[in-house]
C-alpha cells in the first residue's frame, strides 16, 4: 500500500543551487526545446492518482512550485482530496510577498519545508546562484511566522563543502527564525552536485565534528533536527537522528523524467550502498549506507564498522528511547 506520493510539478526555479539534483534534467529538456514543467492538467491527474492509490500523504516539489501561476489551483485540488498530510518543498522566496502569504495560509494542512543553506547572506546567495535569495527566504519565514504558521515550517539545509562547518549555527539560526525543525541532508551527487562533485561533496570524516556539535546544540536549545543520508557510523549513540527511520515504508515517485512505483525499496536496495567491511558492523542490518554516487567518488574507505552485537531492532538502542518512532 502506498503511503506517500512525491510529485515533481516541474523544473522551473528562481534559484540555481550549486547542489541542485535536477539541474541536468532541466538543461536536457531546454536543449530539446521541451517543456520543463507539467501542465495543470498533468499535475491534477497525478494528484487524482495519489488519492485513488489511497496515499495518506502527498509531497509537492519541483523545481520551485510557488512560482507557478496555478499554485493555488493545485492547492485547491489537493485540498479536495483529503490527504492527512501535505508537504510543500520550497525555497520560500515567495513568502517574502505578504499578499502571497495571506493566500497560502488559507491551506491549514500544508506543511512547508523551506530550503536555507547558510546563516550568511553572501554564502546562501552564492549557493543558490541568486542574489537576494537569502533576504527573501529569511524574511519569508518571518512573514509566515507572523501570519501564524508556527509549527508548520521546517528548514532544509543541504550541506556541502561550502557550508558543513556551520551546522551548529544553523540549528540556532533556524530556531530564532521560527522554524520548528531542521532537516540536514547530505548532498546527493546528481545534477549540479555531480558536475561539482569534488568541490561540493564532503567526505563523512570531514563533517563528523560539525555534525556531532550540531546534535549537542539541538539538544541544548531543544530544536528538532534530523539527518538524511548519514551512515549510522557517523551518528553513533544518536542513531535516532537519522531521518530514514521516519520515512514512509512505501513512497511512490512521480518525477518528470521517470516514475518509481516503490522509491523506498529503490533507495534501500539500489540507490545506497554498503561496503564489504559493513558486514562486521553492529548497524549492518539497520543502516542504509551512503548514496551510491558518494561511493563512486570516494569509495568505501570512510565507512568505519562499529564493534558489537548486530542490532536487529532499533528499540534496543537508547537513542530511540529518547526519540520514540511510531510504528517501530
Ligand atoms: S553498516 Fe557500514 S555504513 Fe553503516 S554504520 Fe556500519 S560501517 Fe557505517
Amino acid at each position: 500500500m502506498v503511503d506517500v506520493v512525491d510529485i515533481k510539478v516541474g523544473y522551473s526555479c528562481n534559484n540555481d543551487c550549486f547542489h541542485c539534483v535536477i539541474a541536468d534534467k532541466r538543461r536536457t529538456l531546454l536543449k530539446e526545446e521541451k517543456s520543463v514543467d507539467r501542465s495543470t492538467k498533468e499535475v491534477f491527474a497525478l494528484i487524482d492518482e495519489a488519492a485513488s492509490d489511497g496515499a495518506t500523504s502527498i509531497v509537492l516539489t519541483g523545481g520551485e512550485i510557488t512560482i507557478r501561476r496555478d499554485i493555488f489551483e493545485i492547492l485547491d485540488h489537493v485540498k479536495s482530496k483529503n490527504f492527512h498530510h501535505i508537504n510543500m518543498q520550497t525555497n520560500g522566496r515567495m513568502f517574502y510577498y505578504k499578499e502571497f502569504v495571506e493566500r497560502i495560509i488559507q491551506y491549514p494542512n500544508v506543511h512547508f519545508t523551506v530550503a536555507l543553506h547558510s546563516i550568511y547572506e553572501k554564502d546562501h546567495d552564492w549557493i543558490t546562484g541568486s542574489k537576494g535569495s537569502f533576504k527573501q527566504t529569511t524574511q519569508g519565514i518571518k512573514n509566515m511566522k507572523v501570519a501564524g504558521v508556527n509549527n508548520r515550517i521546517g528548514a532544509k539545509f543541504v550541506l556541502s563543502k561550502k557550508n558543513f562547518n556551520i551546522m551548529p549555527d544553523m540549528i540556532k539560526f533556524t530556531k530564532e527564525l521560527g522554524c520548528g525543525s531542521i532537516n540536514i541532508a547530505f548532498p546527493h551527487a546528481m545534477g549540479n552536485a555531480l558536475l561539482n562533485f569534488y568541490n561540493c561533496i564532503p567526505k563523512y570524516s570531514e563533517i563528523h565534528e560539525s555534525l556531532t556539535k550540531a546534535i549537542n546544540v539541538s539538544k541544548e536549545i531543544k530544536q528538532h533536527v534530523d539527518f538524511e543520508a548519514i551512515p549510522l557510523c557517523y551518528l553513533q549513540e544518536n542513531e535516532a537522528y537519522a531521518s530514514e527511520f521516519r520515512m514512509s515504508d512505501h513512497t511512490k515517485l512521480r518525477d518528470l523524467s521517470h516514475s518509481d512505483e516503490n522509491y523506498t525499496k529503490t533507495r534501500k536496495t539500489t540507490a545506497k550502498l554498503k561496503g564489504p567491511q559493513c558486514k562486521e558492523c553492529k548497524y549492518f542490518l539497520i543502516c542504509e549506507g551512503p548514496w551510491d554516487d558518494y561511493v563512486h567518488g570516494y569509495g568505501f574507505e570512510d565507512l568505519v564498522p562499529v564493534k558489537g552485537k548486530q542490532i536487529t531492532n532499533i528499540n534496543e538502542l537508547p537513542s530511540f528511547k529518547e526519540r520514540a518512532i511510531n510504528g517501530y
